[in-house]
């Protein structure tokens, strides 16, 4: 069985086998969770992170977590939300369930999630929470034994709330 938790924190404070970190596609840093993650795992996560060539937007790239508590990094890349018409909902899936993929086939047991796309890249932030726990409980339903631990990080109470309010409503409705 594995746990979902929900946590108002910062997410470069976790101690998970992988932090999620909603990246952009040059993979070189920026602002929100990407500055954060790259400022507390240092130099080398940038080094790594040049090697990876980039990333689309909806696929998600792994490397070490360096100085992180966090044993590695899966950078995921959005969408930007463009009022809706762009194909965002899908993309958005896609993240988690790349995240998950790359975190089931690198043998990992827990993983922590950002809110990807709702900060710079203006997604709603319920229709994105929606989605999130969507996608992280459809997949631990089809591998039930993968994943010991998914969190979901929320940086602000408002967001914690949300997803306290809706992963039950997921979990009943199996
Ligand atoms: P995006 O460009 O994908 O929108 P952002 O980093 O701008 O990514 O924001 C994504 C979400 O992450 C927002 O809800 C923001 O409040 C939250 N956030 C920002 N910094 C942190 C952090 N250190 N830990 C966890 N969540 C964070």
């Amino acid at each position: 069985m594995t746990r979902l938790i929900v946590v108002h924190d910062d997410i470069t404070t976790l101690e998970v086998d992988a932090v999620v970190n909603a990246a952009n596609p040059g993979l070189l840093g920026g602002g929100g969770v990407d500055g954060a993650v790259h400022r507390a795992a240092g130099r080398k996560l940038l080094e790594a992170c040049r090697r990876l060539g980039g990333c689309d937007h909806g696929d998600a790239k792994i490397t070490p977590g360096f100085d992180l508590p966090a044993r590695h990094v899966i950078h995921a890349v959005g969408p930007i939300w463009r009022g809706g018409v762009e194909n965002e909902d899908h993309l958005l899936e896609l993240c988690y369930r790349r995240s998950l993929e790359l975190a089931a086939g690198n043998e990992l047991r827990s993983i922590a999630f950002p809110c990807i796309s709702t900060g710079a890249y203006g997604f709603p932030k319920r229709r994105a929470a929606e989605i999130a726990v969507t996608e992280v409980t459809s997949f631990i339903d089809v591998h039930p034994l993968v994943l010991e631990r998914v969190v979901f990080c929320c940086f602000d109470q408002a967001m914690a709330a949300l997803y306290r309010q809706l992963l039950p409503l997921a979990a009943g409705g199996k």
